[in-house]
């Protein structure tokens, strides 16, 4: 049902066009031979050219039997000759056709009064060169047909051309620059629009039309008709410019006729032709200044669009930097309260003498330190990707045992969640095992958090021929269709009007970690139910590396002299404490030189050495301390995330980052340090 009637549809629109383009172009023709004066034919005031040309650009060029059966009807009665008529009403379709192509092909079509290089390939290709078809098959048509004398084929044909070009460059403007709407000018500045009316009319009348005594003394004075030309073409715009073209061009046109003006000579159709080359310059000039005003007028609201949009995304940048910075201390803050109560909580209990509780809350107060340490780290990692200096080592890992070490140490004393755990053995891959753990433990904790107690997370580790697959999978709260796509992003919280804690990282540093090892993550959800996210990276049959195990060292009591470097004093309190507790002799220094007098006087078995420090930091430490000749070894003592890279850099025996483990601290010191005989 309703593709026939579309299809009728279109084909009585087009009918209907179709006609009222062989109406329009008849009434159009009937006008123009009403001043036909050198043959009953050819005349120098032609419209329907431009009536024609103007249809085929707006309407497509399949109207163009509109052209010919108005163009063999208005020749037909005429003149009465089948034969002419027929071969005119060709000449003049063939002439919009060819006109219409190449304006589409090179001068924007329709929208060639726009741009003033449009303009003038219009100009070129449709005023000047497409009606030379028309002026040489009709001139043919009429000698053919033996109405036009050999001696005045020459005229016939320039008054053709003249009186075609004069129409397509007057009359196809005004219909092309007022059919588009977008073209209106701003603002509507009624008076000045009046003013310029009248001026135009005044001008046409002084000029043109008659008027005392300019245009009765036939002076050549029509170049006084640019001023309101260019002030239509600068202050409004093309729509205003070929109206007030078109008025100027039916005065002069009239008045010519009736033997006013700079161009009225004895012959008429001279004078017209006079007129008519006057006027394709006039509307080829002020037609290419008003097109480009507007080229500009639009160029300047671009640049001020583009400026407005950049000021948007300004904005809305700084308000998600505000929008993090209020998460970001929120979300820290929550440990570090926690943190702040335990440890007041323990302090009350020591009052009180309850042991137990005292213990209990520094246990506490340790899991929220790490919860500070951890959510700090993620900041960091963040950071380090957004600037593009993450760094990936890979090795060939076994993922098997990786995923199946990370999912124990998740369940280990949890017993929230149930667990179903499929790992397919041996599965290997070239990864940093460091960062890959990273994604697996975010992956494992989002899954618990985001499921009620007593749900199922299923974790399934499976092969294929060129990958390794890790589906982790849980029966959540799920993640909504209109969210799912975002939840890589930075700071992209699905759920954050669940008060669920969170900086909206995690994941965004899950992708980022398996882009480097080119695999691919991603995510299937339904909301409610629960969520699957998917990791395969690149398998490898590589055999894993195990690290060369050290020997061991003899065990035994150990003592020395060790040199603590750091700029800040609690710390370097805590550890001279720690250490003292072991039964090692520690002293201290704030900085780089501090250190080195320190280093002279004592002697150090080895050196504790902090990187960030005012004046000498300590890789200039390392340099300058081990130039000085026999050197104790150094332990990197920095940032953790910093810290393997540094020791490699400055030569240190071994690296403990910051947040430390005072156990661990003690253990490397001690494995450093001689034995006592
Ligand atoms: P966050 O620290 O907020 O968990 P992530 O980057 O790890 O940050 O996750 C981003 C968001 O994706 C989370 O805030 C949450 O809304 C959603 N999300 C992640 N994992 C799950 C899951 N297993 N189930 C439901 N939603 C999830």
């Amino acid at each position: 049902m309703g593709r026939p009637s579309i299809s009728a549809r279109r084909i009585l629109v087009q009918a209907l066009s179709i006609l009222g383009l062989a109406a329009g172009y008849f009434a159009a023709g009937k006008f123009g031979l009403s001043l036909a004066l050198v043959n009953t034919s050819t005349t120098a005031v032609w419209p329907p050219t431009g009536i024609a040309l103007a249809a085929l650009l707006l309407l497509g060029l399949r109207v163009w039997p509109g052209i010919a059966i108005g163009a063999f009807l208005v020749n037909l009665t005429t003149t009465g000759d089948l034969g002419s008529s027929v071969g005119i009403a060709v000449g003049n379709t063939l002439e919009a056709i060819v006109g219409a192509h190449l304006v589409n092909k090179f001068a924007n079509g329709s929208r060639a009064f726009e741009r003033p290089q449009d303009v003038l390939k219009f100009a070129f290709f449709a005023a000047l060169l497409g009606t030379v078809v028309s002026a040489t098959i009709g001139t043919i048509s009429l000698a053919l047909a033996g109405l036009a004398a050999a001696g005045s084929m020459g005229a016939i044909w320039l008054t053709w051309w003249l009186g075609d070009a004069s129409g397509a460059i007057v009359v196809a403007p005004v219909l092309l620059t007022w059919t588009h709407s977008d073209l209106r000018a701003q603002s509507s500045r009624l008076i000045e629009r009046v003013a310029l009316l009248a001026a135009v009319v005044l001008t046409g009348l002084l000029l043109f039309g008659g008027g005392e005594p300019l245009s009765l003394s036939r002076d050549p004075v029509a170049f006084l008709s640019f001023p309101v030309l260019i002030w239509a073409a600068y202050r409004f715009g093309p729509r205003e410019t070929t109206a007030v073209l078109l008025i100027v061009a039916i005065i002069a046109d009239w008045g010519t006729l009736h033997g006013f003006g700079p161009f009225a000579r004895s012959d008429q159709n001279e004078s017209l032709l006079l007129l008519q080359a006057f006027m394709g310059v006039a509307a080829v000039t002020s037609e290419m200044l008003a097109a480009a005003v507007l080229d500009r007028k639009r160029a300047e609201a671009t640049v001020r669009t583009a400026e407005q949009r950049l000021r948007a995304v300004a904005e809305e940048s700084a308000r998600l930097r505000e929008e993090f910075l209020s998460i970001a201390t929120h979300e820290l803050r929550t440990p570090l309260s926690g943190l702040r109560g335990y440890l007041q909580l323990a302090g009350q209990s020591l009052d009180r003498g309850q042991h137990n509780r005292v213990r209990e809350g520094f246990q506490s107060a340790l899991r929220q330190s790490d919860r500070l340490a951890a959510l700090i780290a993620q900041l960091l990692d963040a950071s380090q990707m957004q600037a593009g200096t993450l760094v990936i080592e890979p090795v060939t890992t076994d993922v098997s045992e990786l995923v199946a070490r990370s999912v124990e140490a998740e369940r280990l004393g949890k017993e929230s969640h149930r667990w179903v755990v499929e790992i397919a053995s041996d599965l290997r891959a070239s990864l940093d095992p460091i960062r890959f753990e990273q994604v697996v433990v975010n992956l494992l904790e989002n899954a618990m958090k985001f499921t009620p107690a007593g749900g199922t997370i299923i974790v399934r580790l499976t092969g294929g021929a060129a990958e390794v697959r890790l589906e982790i999978s849980d029966q959540g709260i799920g993640i909504s269709r209109d969210r799912i796509d975002r939840i890589f992003e930075r700071f992209y919280r699905a759920h954050d009007d669940r008060g669920l804690a969170g900086l909206g990282l995690g994941l965004y540093i899950a992708r980022q970690i398996v882009q480097h090892h080119d695999g691919e993550i991603g995510v299937t959800s339904e909301p409610g139910h629960g969520s699957t996210f998917t990791v395969t990276v690149p398998r490898t049959m590589a055999e894993v590396a195990r690290p060369t195990t050290e020997p061991v060292r003899e065990q035994g009591v150990r003592t020395g002299r060790v040199l603590v470097v750091d700029d800040d004093p609690d710390i370097r309190a805590l550890v001279a404490e720690v250490l003292r507790d072991a039964g090692i002799s520690v002293a201290s220094a704030k900085d780089g030189e501090e250190a080195l007098a320190e280093a002279a006087r004592i002697r150090p078995d080895v050196i504790l050495l902090d990187k960030l420090m005012p004046g000498m930091d300590g890789t200039k430490f390392a340099l300058v301390y081990r130039a000085a000749g026999k050197a104790a070894p150094i332990i990197a003592f920095c940032a953790a995330r910093d810290a393997p890279q540094w020791a490699a850099a400055i030569g240190a025996v071994s690296y403990i980052g910051k947040p430390f483990d005072v156990k661990d601290l003690e253990r490397l010191v001690l494995e450093q340090l001689p034995a006592i005989a």
